[in-house]
């Protein structure tokens, strides 16, 4: 499962529960200084941004080249996923790049900027297909204006199949490029359609929804507690009039590339950083030789109980969100290492976590005696590939098969230097200059934005919601749909009241008194007003993070109001919060979470249906108009993607490596060219 964030328009955008960690003060190692240049491309709805790697020259030699040879096996299932989304998309994919890298003639024109903007938006999708949408992407330039330039080039220098002629390839892929009727989805969900008939993915040919199901119901045994992930590395088609899978590992679909991956991390198990490790990588390669998927279960149990290394990955068949049967795994890769820096964060807080519970502001009786801080891992990327490349996940927890994760327990990391990216890219896009109320707060914002939202979600996840009880004979499940509304209030009200603590300056977490309301103003603005931005008009609210932000923020204006605590106010037709006492403020955050407690630990499902349907469902249709106007002036694109690092072995005149450098020069279209020509071996229909 991953955790993705796809529109940033305030540091509280994450959708999921955790809301990732960056790097607090920011990564100041490395050359990584005030000058790196985190914004890179900018086309259709797309931003592709660049991050960071802190860390990475600290680490020692043999880590370095461990990572170096994980990343070329992240690069290298590139056109696996190409592949996998459509079976077009790699002859669509290197006819464009034939294209862009021959052509002669005119490009100045709108036509080849539309051209060239294409194909910035299929690099981005890994296909022809929105990568989030799932719709087609129509071409903005004419089927006439294609094939005259796909002709302006020498044959010579295209990548024709099989020596194919222009005329023949552009007639397979022509329909399939600018007919909004051929393949309109990457994946269907209609319900009422056969949803594998009618999804481009390539996944299935030739078959039907039908045919599918049955063929995968025969292999399942209901009994089985610990059954494999049937279909997870196939794609289905008929031989014969009959149901087969085709296997992808090394001697069948997909084997070009999977050679190429296990070369990879052969080398890659020769410098493990321990027996574990090298145990992980080893049976990762005899998963990709067998194909066979009880090699990917005991794969991925000695994955999750290696909580030792430093240097961590993912490389395989990994998440089915692109299937609409929800059993095909798309191809995904990641390099990373542990965060030492930001995971000491979570340490002490963990470890003063009986300090916490123990002087917070609910009734005795809901306390818990013995509280067991949950300490995150946080991550630094290194690589990006496959299905995490472009567009990237901020939070991954693995394995998903449920049973390994009921037996041997899951891993979930936060991804520090990707969240970090996206708040350093979202600088200066004027968002705080239109929302923020004064210059005053949007200081506060930038001296301690970052760190005070890295500190509200490790305290919200590493305490809140592990703080309080139920009384006995209460029911987890009382409070039903607005259980998960509340248990989010319960532990972002946490955060919220002790970040104001001096208990948290005292134990260093915060530089000084003044910085916790950086995240106070922030939370009420986003709570009460910009995250409408992420609603459709007419509808209500129904996330439960968005109902929980919505809950708290009303809740202290209202309760505040006869004092002003915290306000709503008009200026020149717009709308601001203003914070006019901060302290105030936090006695009724710990009013508010004293009440939720109470709700939570006495099951009193009248009272919290209340507080969520009072003040965290509706919406102002006059306020919403006028904050998605405000949002749609600053155009900011929804849809971010990164380009990575690129990495280089160093070797002495023996051919010994003696370092691996990073850098971070290469622009997006010169990556996805050079990916193209380095890690491209699959045949152009598979
Ligand atoms: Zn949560």
């Amino acid at each position: 499962m991953k955790k993705t964030v796809y529109m940033l328009t305030s540091l509280f955008i994450l959708g999921a529960c955790t809301q990732g960690k960056q790097a607090g003060s920011g990564p100041a190692d490395d050359g990584i200084d005030s000058a790196f240049e985190y914004k890179v491309d900018r086309f259709a709805d797309i931003e592709i941004l660049r991050y960071p790697v802190p860390g990475f020259n600290s680490l020692s030699l043999q880590q370095k080249e461990l990572i170096y040879y994980l990343s070329q096996a992240a690069l290298e299932g590139r056109d696996i996923l190409w592949d996998q989304h459509n079976r077009y998309n790699l002859t669509i994919r290197r006819v464009c790049e034939g294209v862009y890298e021959n052509y002669m003639g005119d490009k100045s024109s709108d036509d080849w900027k539309q051209f060239e903007t294409y194909l910035k938006q299929i690099w981005m999708a890994n296909g022809i297909h929105h990568h989030y949408s799932e719709d087609k992407i129509m071409p903005q330039f004419t089927q006439e204006y294609f094939v005259s330039i796909v002709k302006g080039v020498d044959p010579g220098r295209m990548p024709f199949r099989d020596g194919m002629a222009a005329d023949e390839t552009l007639s397979e892929i022509l329909p399939v490029m600018f007919d909004p009727a051929v393949m309109p989805r990457r994946m269907n969900q209609a319900s009422g359609a056969d949803i594998v008939a009618t999804s481009a993915v390539n996944f299935y040919e030739g078959v039907t929804q039908q045919e599918v199901e049955s063929f995968y119901h025969a292999m399942k045994n209901p009994t089985d507690e610990t059954p494999l992930s049937y279909g997870l590395n196939s794609k289905v088609t008929k031989v014969d009039g009959q149901v087969t899978e085709q296997v992808w590992k090394l001697g069948g679909m997909y084997d070009k590339a999977i050679e190429r991956i296990v070369g990879w991390l052969e080398k890659a198990a020769a410098v493990a950083e321990n027996d574990h490790q090298k145990e992980v990588i080893t049976l990762l390669i005899d998963y990709y030789r067998s194909g066979d998927l009880k090699r990917f279960d005991d794969y991925s149990v000695k994955w999750v109980t290696d909580t030792a290394s430093r240097v961590d990955f993912i490389n395989g068949f990994i998440e089915t969100y692109t299937d609409p049967l929800g059993l095909k795994a798309t191809w995904e890769a990641m390099v990373n290492f542990k965060s030492e820096e930001a995971s000491k964060r979570t340490q002490i807080i963990s470890d003063n976590a009986q300090w916490f519970e123990n002087h917070s502001p609910i009734d005795d009786r809901f306390k818990k005696e013995k509280v067991k801080g949950v300490s995150a891992k946080v991550i630094t990327a290194a690589i990006l590939g496959g299905d995490t490349y472009p567009a990237t996940p901020i939070g991954i927890n693995l394995p998903n098969a449920d049973w390994i994760r009921r037996d041997h327990g899951s891993k979930s990391v936060t991804i520090d230097n990707i969240t970090y990216a996206y708040t350093k890219a979202a600088e200066g896009n004027g968002f705080n200059e239109e929302f923020m109320w004064s210059d005053t707060e949007r200081e506060l914002a930038k001296q301690y934005g970052p760190l005070t939202d890295n500190l509200h979600t490790d305290l919200h996840e590493c305490l809140g919601h592990g703080s309080g009880k139920l009384l006995p004979g209460v029911s987890s499940d009382v409070l039903q749909a607005y259980g998960s509304p509340l248990e989010e209030t319960r532990a972002d009200l946490f955060a919220l009241y002790y970040l104001a603590d001096p208990k948290l300056v005292e134990l260093g977490l915060l530089p000084d008194s003044e910085a916790y309301k950086a995240e106070y103003y922030s939370y009420i603005m986003n709570g009460a007003m910009t995250q409408l931005t992420r609603i459709q008009p007419g509808k209500e609210i129904e996330q439960a993070h968005m109902r929980n932000r919505a809950l708290i923020s009303r809740w202290v204006i209202e309760k505040g109001r006869d004092e002003k605590v915290v306000e709503l106010t008009q200026q020149e037709g717009k709308t601001y919060v203003v914070v006019n006492n901060y302290e105030k403020l936090r006695s009724l955050f710990g009013e508010l979470l004293a009440e939720v407690q109470r709700i939570k630990s006495e099951g009193d499902f009248a009272a919290g249906k209340l507080l969520v349907e009072t003040y965290g469902v509706k919406v102002d249709p006059i306020l919403h108009e006028e904050v998605l106007a405000r949002y749609e002036s600053l155009n900011l694109a929804p849809y971010k993607g990164f380009v990575n690092p690129v990495y280089k072995l160093v070797t002495d005149d023996k051919g010994k490596v003696t370092d691996v450098t990073i850098s971070y020069d290469e622009n997006y279209v010169d990556q996805q060219l050079r990916y193209s020509r380095q890690y491209s071996v699959l045949p152009l229909k598979n």
